[in-house]
């Protein structure tokens, strides 16, 4: 059994056009193929979006330290760094109670706490680094139509200038979003719900400075979070029941400015609304496998998870910072990169800790909203642990910027 593993896992000698294919040419599929710049795979990044389009999402996020040392690790960060801000302070709150926790670089021993970035000071510097490897392909705007899995490679049909064309590679990563095509033509079920809230963002500008701190501000109604931005602006992600989140939608700017003053506080002044607000519904997911043979999932494809404590872009980061090393080392052996034995790897890494982080989140959603005198009780005397007991504290900042799991060592140069 061992010997037939072991000689599935070696390298077939057939003519590929790459060796993986990435469909989702997002933050995500493209982390994998920029850690991917040296071993000598061939790489083809496939995107749906021309590469503008793709690069002018009105998304931001905030983005933890794991996330930034392997972008370091990449060799990105300095082109991301000028355009995205940074934290010093969290403070997290329930609605009025008195007792807030405030998270310190202290707590860390570090300068930042984490980072905030709109996306497309994330995606535009992954897009131009990519472009400079010799051994990706950006195929763009290209879309995949089929996927076809043959014993010894993918075969993909994408429509490309109106034409359709085969490529053929030893394995095709899905990084192609929550609605995965490839995860759903692959027969891939998924677990999961989808919440009673939905989430509102919108840029604010106030009139006093953020003080480089992020506020996690928790309603019986739905977590609020304000993310500091450059030029002193800031992000609001507004969790609300759906019937209230689309009512807030359709207030006047005047009116939604006076909802949202009551939200935020008055400790930053006067707001000024920048730009649209949008809603988005909230899901979590857990896909029942990340691998199949020929086959992997990273990023939204995966998983998907509610956005308190905005971990969804961070796990899939982390997720293709994992592939990648699994990939590197089984390509020096000689191995099959697109065998189950080597992608298993990926997913026992990956899944689990991903599931740990989707729990947390969930828990926190649930325990947090909710008005039930003894959740209140529970919750509070959780946070009176976090403001006075350091360890406390520490392993759980640790736990919410992905510091407590295996480290890739992309992030450890
Ligand atoms: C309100 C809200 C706030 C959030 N805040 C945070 C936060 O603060 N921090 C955080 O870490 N996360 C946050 N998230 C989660 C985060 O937005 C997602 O986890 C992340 O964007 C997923 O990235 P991805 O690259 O996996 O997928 P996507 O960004 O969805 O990219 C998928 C790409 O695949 C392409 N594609 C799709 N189908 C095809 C096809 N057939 N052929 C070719 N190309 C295709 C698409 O065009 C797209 O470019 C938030 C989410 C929400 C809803």
């Amino acid at each position: 059994m061992v010997l037939e593993q072991l000689e599935q896992a070696v390298c077939p000698q057939l003519d590929y056009d790459y060796d993986l294919a990435i469909v989702g040419g997002g933050i995500v599929g493209l982390t994998l193929a920029c850690a991917l710049q040296d071993p000598g795979l061939r790489v083809a990044v496939i995107e749906a979006k021309q590469h503008s389009v793709a690069a002018s999402k009105g998304q931001a996020y905030a983005v933890h330290q794991l996330a930034a040392r392997i972008f370091q690790g990449i060799g990105v960060w300095a082109k991301m760094l000028p355009n995205i801000a940074q934290y010093r302070r969290v403070r997290l709150s329930d609605a009025d109670y008195p007792g807030i926790v405030e998270f310190q670089t202290a707590d860390l021993g570090t300068d930042v706490i984490g980072y905030v970035a709109e996306h497309h000071a994330l995606l535009a510097p992954l897009q131009e680094f990519m472009q400079g490897c010799s051994n990706i392909s950006y195929l763009c705007p290209v879309e995949v139509v089929k996927t076809q899995y043959q014993p010894d490679c993918m075969e993909i049909s994408v429509s490309m200038n109106g034409e359709l064309q085969t490529i053929r590679t030893k394995l095709l990563v899905a990084a192609d979003g929550a609605r995965s095509r490839i995860r759903n033509a692959a027969g891939i079920k998924t677990r999961g719900w989808q919440y009673w809230q939905s989430c509102i963002v919108a840029f604010v500008k106030p009139e006093k400075s953020h003080n480089d701190t992020a506020y996690e501000r928790f309603w019986s109604s739905g977590p609020f979070a304000i993310l500091p931005l450059p030029g002193n602006r800031c992000r609001i992600v507004w969790t609300a029941p759906h019937e209230e989140a689309k009512a807030l939608l359709a207030l006047d700017d005047v009116q939604f400015l006076q909802e949202l003053q009551h939200r935020y506080g008055d400790q930053m002044g006067k707001l000024e609304l920048e730009g649209d607000r949008f809603m988005f519904p909230v899901q979590l997911m857990q896909s029942d496998r990340y691998v199949l043979p020929r086959l992997a999932l990273i990023g939204d494809a995966a998983h998907c998870c509610h956005p308190v404590g905005g971990q969804g872009l961070n796990l899939g980061v982390r997720d293709a910072a994992a592939l990648a090393q699994v990939l590197q080392n089984a390509h020096k052996n000689n191995q099959d990169i697109g065998s189950i034995q080597i992608l298993q790897q990926y997913e026992h890494w990956r899944k689990r800790e991903n599931l740990a982080i989707l729990g947390f989140t969930d828990l926190l959603d649930r325990v947090f909203s909710n008005d039930w005198l003894p959740l209140v009780v529970v919750r509070r005397l959780g946070l009176w642990m976090l403001r006075r007991i350091p360890v406390f504290r520490v392993y759980a900042l640790q736990l919410m910027i992905g510091l407590r799991g295996r480290i890739p060592q992309l992030a450890q140069k």
